[in-house]
């Protein structure tokens, strides 16, 4: 039997670098989402932190001619022509969503 070629999926933070082998088992701490685009956003372990409290999603808005995104935190864009012009507004809104330390809840009063 033929062992499958690795598949290197990298963190959707930019100049995280960390990866993984997308062609083995899921490795723990990693977190990924169905992107707008072609390809699928994972965060690595040291990223994925704030994750539950972020779920981009994309939704058709037929009557408008196009899609936005929204998150599960309240964000949401302008309804825009195609789906590949979210990719970069997911990541603009996940990427320091991401990278910012998690304050404990209490302490935003
Ligand atoms: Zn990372
Ligand atoms: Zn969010």
């Amino acid at each position: 039997m033929k062992s499958l070629p690795p598949v290197f999926r990298s963190c959707l933070v930019p100049r995280c670098g960390a990866a993984f082998d997308w062609s083995s088992p899921w490795p723990a701490g990693w977190r990924g989402i169905a992107g707008p685009g072609a390809r699928a956003l994972y965060a690595c372990p040291e990223h994925s932190a704030a994750w539950d409290l972020h779920r981009p999603a994309t939704r058709r808005y037929p009557d408008e001619g196009g899609v936005a995104a929204m998150c599960a935190c309240g964000w949401t864009t302008d309804t825009v022509p195609t789906l590949g012009m979210l990719e970069t507004a997911f990541l603009e809104h996940l990427v320091p969503e991401l990278t910012t330390p998690v304050v404990a809840a209490h302490a935003l009063g």
